[in-house]
């Protein structure tokens, strides 16, 4: 009786904990568009207008909402300009190509009418952001309609919208009409635009486009109507469910493609023949639908019916349901950018993290399930063993960057580095290195398993560092505040060595050393003359537990952070040593790994010592 006592009390447990968790935060907003835009080629100038239902879902009454005016950037003396003139290493996209700018190719937003329930709102343009002030607050747990007019000029490409990109793209029209900023359960994010990374409401879209005859168009959403038809009219109509954002491509020479991926999900290929690179574009489907279904695999399924792969913009750039992509490139390069957009879909369209505070969350989490799907559909050849393997070109970066004394903390805001590099080393490299060597934690298996119910608990919620780490502890059952802590908010680095070595008659004893300011466990390999190795894992006792042992793997006792030096026992039984190793997986971003790795000669002494 009391056994089922206590497994019914534990069942009911846990179906009140699973509960609360995949509710929380348990809201989100929600911002429903229909808009209607009629575009002036000639002028680059479109009329905007906007019917958007606005749920206010949070706890909380607002008596203001923020929406971005993202083409505002793009005029002498922005925010966006400025930095660029002043920070040391600019995007050589932008430049000081906004400052040179005539008034006619300037981005702007302006003659912004807005109601709510049909009353008038007062609108600041602050820039990037418009500010509305509200006529009445929006109660928590209502719905209010917002009706926009609006003018607006497309800015001359320079970064990602624009027209005229390099390649002679007529229109790349992302981050291009007023968009709802979020309020999430960390409050507003109204953060600026000055170039990088985005945060967005969940919603419904419903856009129509009226363009010259001549144009043909690629967007997010999908389309009741054929191309063909679409562009006999100049009406573009396309709706898309449950995206946070809407971005679209327009080109009189647009050819297109289209292949299935599975019964749900089929790919668009659009771009601009041409004699060099067709023949990239050609094959570009084999590889493209081929990464998508090992993400749907690995990661977990593409919840949207279609993907869009597009010429333009100005490198790759990632939208939901769609990516921009410049063309003009060979087909390793067009494969590697694709995957990179391609795999943005799982992280930055569906979990959506704010990639503006966390920026490793969707460019590093991207990056490392890229190298995971390039590893599979385009293996590289590795003539010998590499730190991270597949992610190897993280680690370097990393390591590099971390040894320049100029790397800059993961938690830094996207828009905040001091310099562009340490932003890029940090978001993609640091962040790919991050979740790699989590398999050095946890194990490779149960990390693999665990993004799988991170991406499947947390699609369509905006979760943050410790829902992450939250789903990783569960699936691993060891404490990891820690590794976030020491990962994402310093830029304490790992270095570990052996320290020495003295064999006795049937033992040895080993001290390893902490040398760095980073805790990590370790492994310790020793590899036998007779060819027979040991290996031992060392736990931390703050991890409160230690991964799977494989096969042949031996656990010893726990390493305490604050001891700079541990001393093990080995039982080499008079077996003659080769050689002995600190991670022997190669799976830490050890910034010296020269201390790592003891050689003995095949005759004399197996004594070695540190200085
Ligand atoms: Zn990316």
């Amino acid at each position: 009786m009391k056994a089922t006592h206590v497994f019914l009390l534990s069942v009911t447990y846990l179906l009140i904990t699973s509960s609360v968790f995949a509710q929380y935060p348990g809201w989100q907003q929600k911002a429903n568009y229909k808009m209607d835009i009629k575009v002036d080629t000639e002028l680059h100038q479109y009329d905007g207008k906007m019917d958007v239902m606005y749920e206010n879902n949070s706890p909380d009454d607002l008596n203001k909402v923020f929406m971005y005016a993202f083409f505002n950037a793009f005029q002498p003396g922005s925010m966006m300009d400025v930095r660029s003139r002043n920070i040391s290493d600019p995007d050589s996209r932008v430049g000081s190509r906004i400052s040179e700018l005539p008034k006619e190719e300037w981005g702007w937003i302006k003659d912004v009418i807005l109601t709510m329930d049909g009353m008038p709102c007062k609108v600041t343009i602050e820039e990037t952001i418009l500010v509305v002030a509200l006529p009445l607050p929006i109660a928590s747990g209502s719905e209010v309609n917002f009706q926009m007019s609006w003018k607006a000029q497309v800015p001359r490409q320079i970064r990602r919208s624009g027209w005229m990109n390099k390649e002679g793209i007529e229109l790349s029209m992302t981050q291009w009409y007023p968009k709802f900023c979020e309020y999430d359960h960390e409050g507003w994010h109204s953060h600026p635009y000055i170039g990088r990374e985005f945060h967005g409401v969940w919603g419904n879209y419903d856009v129509t486009i009226h363009l010259p005859k001549r144009y043909s168009v690629a967007a997010t959403g999908i389309s009741k109507k054929t191309p063909e038809q679409s562009k006999s009219t100049g009406i573009w109509h396309f709706r898309a469910s449950n995206v946070i954002d809407f971005a679209w491509v327009a080109d009189p020479d647009f050819t297109y493609e289209t292949v299935s991926v599975s019964k749900d999900t089929k790919m668009n290929l659009v771009y601009v023949p041409n004699d060099e690179y067709e023949s990239a574009w050609l094959e570009l489907p084999r590889f493209a639908v081929q990464a998508m279904r090992f993400l749907n695999d690995f990661v977990g399924e593409y919840p949207y019916p279609q993907y869009t792969i597009a010429q333009g913009g100005d490198g790759g750039m990632e939208y939901p349901m769609m990516t921009l992509v410049t063309g003009d490139r060979s087909l390793p390069s067009l494969v590697g950018v694709t995957v990179h957009e391609m795999a943005h879909s799982w992280f930055q369209a569906v979990v959506a993290t704010n990639e503006a505070l966390y920026e490793w969350m969707d460019e590093g989490f991207t990056s490392w399930i890229e190298s995971e799907c390039m590893e599979v559909i385009s293996p590289r050849e590795m003539t010998q063993e590499t730190v991270g393997g597949a992610h190897s070109y993280s680690y370097y970066g990393y390591i590099k960057q971390a040894l320049s004394g100029n790397e800059e903390a993961l938690s830094t805001h996207a828009d905040h580095y001091t310099t562009n590099r340490a932003y890029g080393v940090a978001a993609y490299a640091k962040g790919e290195v991050l979740v790699e060597q989590l398999g050095a934690i946890i194990g490779e298996q149960v990390r693999n398993e665990g993004m799988k119910k991170y991406f499947t608990t947390w699609s369509f919620k905006h979760p943050g560092p410790t829902d992450f780490k939250r789903v990783m502890e569960r699936a691993s059952g060891i404490e990891l505040d820690w590794y976030f802590d020491y990962f994402v908010n310093t830029t304490h680095t790992i270095d570990y060595a052996i320290k020495s070595i003295n064999t006795r008659k049937d033992t040895s004893t080993i001290v390893l050393e902490k040398v760095g300011t980073m805790p990590m466990p370790q492994d310790l390999r020793l590899t036998f003359k007779d060819g027979t190795s040991l290996t031992y894992h060392i736990p931390l006792v703050i991890m409160r537990g230690h991964r799977k042992m494989n096969q042949g793997e031996e656990i010893a006792l726990d390493w305490p952070w604050t001891n700079p030096l541990y001393t093990l026992e080995v039982p080499t039984q008079g077996k003659r040593i080769l050689n002995i190793s600190l991670d022997p997986l190669l799976l830490q971003a050890d910034v010296n790994r020269e201390n790592n790795k003891v050689v003995f000669k095949s005759v004399g002494k197996q004594n070695f010592e540190r200085d």
